[in-house]
């Protein structure tokens, strides 16, 4: 065993000047219009849009979000033009994959009305692409409704203020026990969509206003994408029966995205605190090359946290970097558990190389891992390597807390969408360690 932890901890030290683990803008993530397919595991918007906003800094943009300024020295001047840009990012067409500047009139481009999701240069193109759209068109209608009420996630008046679970982790199937232990639950949802932000938003948005039961089911929809994470952290903590009552809990978050880092905000781990009232402590360490300054950037503790909250910090590069430099030399935790969101380590050669080392070292040091999948066939991809790495897997499948938000592929929208952690698998050192002695 010692052997092969030397043999990983060298083949990290080897590969320091690899590339980054999970890159933002190269490789599969990438698709022919230059849209980013995948980054949107992040409450809020992807990194596109935010391009297209021409944002220097989140922080900007939020302020501009909660009407503070509404920044001329962006190009936005109004509520209006705010949402037109962020649609503009789908503005083509479906069929053809014309833009708009491609267009002889680009106010001929036309929307699909059912949906008011998808665009067309005209209606031939629109005809043609019937056929194939019909069977996304009602899914798709979902996507757009979410797209723009997630924006309340950035005002705050998602997530709806939440209380300690009354049932323990092991009884809460899904999101409907989840729901089901919210009070007033019915009062809760009816502020948010008579809330001020939610008018500005129909008022602006450019496309007409869903009815209420259509806004109710998005509002839970983009609450499940906000809770999704946290709660999915709970279950590997059960899974691997940690036991936050007994003694605090270090949590190590790898790959985190830029915007995912960007956008953290104190409290949005603060749903382990509900799962598990009045733990030990429990902190979330978010590793990653894109990791920026933000809220949560302050170094990871070394010592217990706080009784009964949850503390956020974290690190800006590879994690077995990290793991050489801070953990080994005692300046953080060593992780009772690292989760990882859509690693994506499945999808390409390159991606692959990056991540070997981080795979290797949790293998050997047989750290509790938690890593989630967009999809069923991910899974299996991911699923395959990690028995190529031998490690032993100890549960995998759909997630009960799995977003209900669906995401649509940009470029192509008529393809099924996907959900963010939909599946996972978690594994716990090597499959056999004992041929592995016999191999000796
Ligand atoms: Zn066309
Ligand atoms: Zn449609």
């Amino acid at each position: 065993m010692a052997q092969k932890n030397q043999a990983a901890a060298s083949k990290a030290r080897r590969s320091k000047n690899k590339p980054r683990e999970a890159p933002v803008v190269t490789g599969p993530n990438m698709d022919s219009l230059g849209f980013q397919a995948m980054d949107s595991n992040v409450p809020g918007l992807s990194q596109v849009i935010l391009q297209k906003l021409n944002m220097k800094s989140y922080d900007e943009y939020r302020s501009a979000m909660e009407g503070k300024q509404l920044c001329p020295d962006f190009g936005i001047r109004s509520y209006f033009e705010m949402f037109q840009k962020m649609e503009d990012t789908f503005k083509f067409c479906t069929e053809c994959k014309k833009l708009p500047e491609s267009l002889p009139d680009p106010k001929s481009l036309r929307r699909c009305k059912r949906c008011q999701n998808v665009y067309y240069c005209g209606s031939g193109c629109q005809r043609v692409n019937w056929p194939m759209h019909k069977k996304f068109c009602r899914k798709l209608k979902l996507v757009a409704i979410d797209r723009l009420v997630e924006w309340l996630v950035f005002t705050g008046d998602i997530p709806f203020p939440t209380g300690s679970w009354t049932k323990r982790i092991q009884d809460v199937k899904g999101w409907d026990d989840w729901f089901s232990m919210q009070e007033q639950l019915d009062e809760k949802l009816s502020s948010i969509l008579a809330g001020r932000y939610m008018s500005i938003l129909w008022a602006n948005a450019g496309k007409p206003k869903p009815d209420e039961p259509e806004l109710i089911e998005s509002v839970k929809r983009v609450t499940t994408d906000f809770v999704s994470r946290p709660a999915t952290i709970g279950l590997g903590i059960c899974a691997f029966q940690l036991d936050p009552f007994a003694k605090p809990i270090t949590v190590h978050v790898v790959g985190a995205s830029h915007v995912e880092t960007l956008n953290a905000r104190a409290t949005d781990y603060d749903e382990l605190s509900r799962m598990f009232p009045k733990h030990q402590g429990i902190e979330v360490v978010m590793v990653g090359v894109d990791v920026v300054d933000g809220a949560i950037m302050r170094p990871p503790l070394v010592a217990f946290g706080p009784r009964e909250r949850v503390y956020l910090s974290s690190y800006k590069g590879l994690y077995h970097d990290f793991w050489e430099s801070l953990v080994e030399m005692q300046q953080a935790a060593r992780p009772d558990i690292v989760v990882g969101f859509h690693p994506g380590f499945h999808a390409c050669h390159n991606l692959m190389e990056s991540w070997l080392p981080t795979l290797l070292l949790l293998r050997d040091y047989k750290i509790p891992s938690l890593f989630t999948m967009y999809s069923e066939q991910e899974l299996k991809n991911s699923l395959k390597i990690l028995v190529e790495l031998e490690t032993l897997i100890v549960g995998c499948g759909a997630n009960p807390f799995a977003s209900l938000k669906p995401e649509q592929a940009y470029s192509n929208p008529n393809r099924p969408p996907v959900y963010c952690s939909s599946h996972y698998v978690m594994f716990h050192g090597l499959s056999d360690p004992a041929s592995f002695l016999h191999a000796q």
